[in-house]
């Protein structure tokens, strides 16, 4: 058997018993002794702010309601889908309070990819604000399942329909649940959320984080993230609630230490500015392309980010330029750069030193975490500047993909998780990614599936195959997917010009069918013979955009 190369995490280890659910976690942890009245959350969007001690409260009488009212038992699932809110983090609150298991889906998707989430997970209940209440109508006809799940609405009302929390909640103070207590399960394989992500190949599948993986890693967070940690940081945020950096942050996190957080329901630069200046934000969280925005436009300039201690940049790959770049505009700020995935709850890296040999990388391990890098050809664990894929193992890997048992034994070798990520290793245990095995592109820190949007464009009348990979684009500072199609022999044979018409019918098809971040912004182009292995899979990494200057972490 070849030697392991494992490489450990240098920060003290963290652990917690796991016979704690979060809500227990929350009520009888209080870290920074935080005063119950502090305030520790506002949305944009109702201006409604939340206490730290509010959001136990609510949470408790919130979580009485829904099973009262709404029948939620523990173990049942919830799809949310809305807007980062105050709200929404009181409802998954809620949820965890009353055993129930947190499944928020991206509320951007088409009504395709929600009924194939909602397909997966078979929801109880679906909470949704009005945007998208049309959209999750059309899916929930369409879904075939043993029950209905019952759908209420949160943020705005909706004819018909109980709305959260007014509706739904207990009104005195013996209407409300204490906090789900596990009684004698383990929290290490009681599931508390499905995030979803497509893994390293194929379509959207169903995260299962548990209970322990969440408030584990909440704890590794905080003994190895170079912030300060006590409850004074004021955030402002705007990745999505519905994804894990989202959910594993703010909802969780932050709400758990104590800080405040301005939670925007999109990004807008403007607003993102103004409200940096109106609350004097001291730590951001961020991905690429808005630093890139952050650095180029001038709105920045007219907003006081003078209180700005720390930006964690993560979620897609950082390049060095970048880094130098943002840290010669904020001199004073430490710029660090994180990496995780859903699969890890989220998170596995953070740099700590910001001189000048670390820019670029991710960082050490967090406490508590494991790591080999593989190389994948040979199986053979590699050493320091030779690169291989991720493989790590810590308290905070998934429990698995839902109903996928295949998918799961794939992405595990026994208790080490493949993380599809190229990396390299320096001497002193900092790790970067150089590359991703797993076919997945990251546009503006959101996943798109390429099979998926292949499955599409084939559907086209006059495509015969097609293969979608990554490009990047210096000018957003992010991935996007671009499309190598092969078209019928006819198109063919009518001449270059009917060759162009068509590609660029194909890719507004496409587009017009897809979630807006999905669309083909690399282009679509002609390629007759594409390359495939004998039985028949496309070799992505042999597309002619997949040269190597095009790689990650350049
Ligand atoms: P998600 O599950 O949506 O968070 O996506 C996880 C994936 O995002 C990882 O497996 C990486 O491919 C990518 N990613 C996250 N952080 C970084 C980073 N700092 N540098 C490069 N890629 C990253």
């Amino acid at each position: 058997m070849p030697t392991e190369i494992i490489v450990k995490s240098k920060f003290a280890p963290v652990s917690i018993p796991d016979d704690i659910s979060i809500p227990q976690f929350f009520t009888r942890y209080n870290p920074d002794n935080v005063p119950n009245d502090k305030v520790v959350h506002v949305d944009l969007i109702k201006g409604k702010e939340l206490t730290y001690g509010g959001v136990r409260e609510s949470a408790g009488r919130c979580a009485w309601g829904l099973k009262t009212h709404l029948g939620l038992q523990p173990g049942n699932v919830v799809c949310i889908l809305a807007q980062n809110s105050s709200d929404f983090v009181i409802l998954a609150h809620a949820i965890w309070w009353a055993g129930g298991v947190v499944s928020p889906i991206n509320p951007l998707l088409t009504t395709k990819d929600i009924l194939h989430c909602m397909t997966l997970v078979q929801p109880t209940h679906v909470a949704v604000s009005a945007a998208y209440y049309d959209k999750v109508q059309e899916a929930l006809s369409r879904l075939e399942g043993t029950h209905e799940p019952k759908v209420f609405s949160v943020l705005d009302r909706i004819d018909g329909v109980k709305k959260f929390p007014e509706d739904i909640q207990g009104t005195s103070p013996h209407e409300s649940l204490p906090p789900y207590d596990l009684t004698g399960k383990s929290s290490k394989t009681t599931v508390a959320s499905i995030i979803y992500s497509s893994g390293t190949t194929g379509a959207m599948k169903g995260v299962k984080i548990s209970h322990f993986n969440h408030i584990i890693n909440i704890l590794q967070g905080r003994s190895s993230v170079p912030v300060r940690q006590n409850s004074d940081q004021r955030i402002i945020f705007f990745a999505p609630y519905c994804h894990i950096y989202g959910l594993g942050t703010v909802v969780l996190g932050n709400m758990w230490l104590g800080n405040f957080t301005c939670g925007l329901p999109s990004f807008d630069l403007e607003t993102y500015c103004q409200q940096f200046g109106k609350y004097r934000a001291t730590l951001a969280y961020l991905v690429p392309p808005v630093v890139l925005l952050l650095v180029t436009s001038n709105i920045p300039r007219k907003y006081d980010f003078s209180a700005l201690e720390c930006m964690i940049i993560a979620a897609a790959p950082l390049k060095k330029a970048l880094q130098a770049r943002v840290k010669s505009i904020f001199p004073t700020t430490k710029i660090t750069q994180g990496y995780g995935l859903s699969e890890c709850s989220p998170s596995v890296l953070m740099q700590h030193e910001t001189d000048e040999s670390h820019i670029g990388t991710c960082g050490r391990l967090l406490s508590t975490t494991e790591a080999r890098l593989v190389d994948p050809n040979t199986g053979a664990d590699v050493d320091i500047n030779t690169e291989g894929e991720l493989w790590v193992r810590g308290p905070q890997t998934m429990m698995g993909y839902v109903g996928d048992t295949k998918a799961t034994n794939d992405t595990f070798c026994g208790e080490w998780l493949r993380t599809g990520d190229i990396m390299l290793r320096d001497a002193n245990d900092n790790f970067w990614v150089t590359d991703r095995l797993k076919e997945m592109i990251k546009y503006k820190g959101l996943q798109i599936a390429p099979s998926e949007l292949e499955d599409l464009l084939v559907q086209h009348e006059n495509v015969v195959d097609a293969a979608v990979c990554a490009v990047y684009d210096d000018e957003e500072a992010t991935e996007v997917p671009m499309a190598y199609v092969s078209l019928r022999e006819e198109v063919m044979q009518k001449g270059a010009k009917e060759v162009e018409r068509v590609l660029g019918e194909v890719r507004t098809w496409h587009d017009a069918q897809v979630a807006g971040y999905k669309k083909l912004r690399g282009g679509v182009l002609h390629l007759q013979v594409l390359p495939k292995n004998p039985s028949g899979k496309i070799l992505r990494r042999e597309l002619p955009a997949k040269k190597k200057e095009g790689r990650l972490g350049s």
